[in-house]
């Protein structure tokens, strides 16, 4: 189990959200998004593939970087 705050992920708030893989973290935090930033959803859903990428490629950085914890 990794935990990361939303601002970590380009979110807006210092909210810490835990999950136990990358693609659930990346699920969990879209929901938390959708809920609670609609702008940050609005420009997530409109960045460009490449804009994406960078966005993932942070993403997984972060991700790996944050302790393990149990
Ligand atoms: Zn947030």
């Amino acid at each position: 189990m990794k935990t990361m705050t939303c601002r970590e992920m380009g979110g807006d708030c210092d909210m810490e959200i835990s999950a136990e893989t990358s693609a659930e973290m990346a699920k969990k935090m879209t929901a938390h998004v959708m809920e609670s930033h609609p702008e940050v959803a609005e420009k997530m859903s409109s960045m460009t593939d490449a804009e994406h990428d960078v966005w993932e490629n942070e993403f997984h950085k972060n991700w790996d970087a944050a302790p393990e914890e149990k």
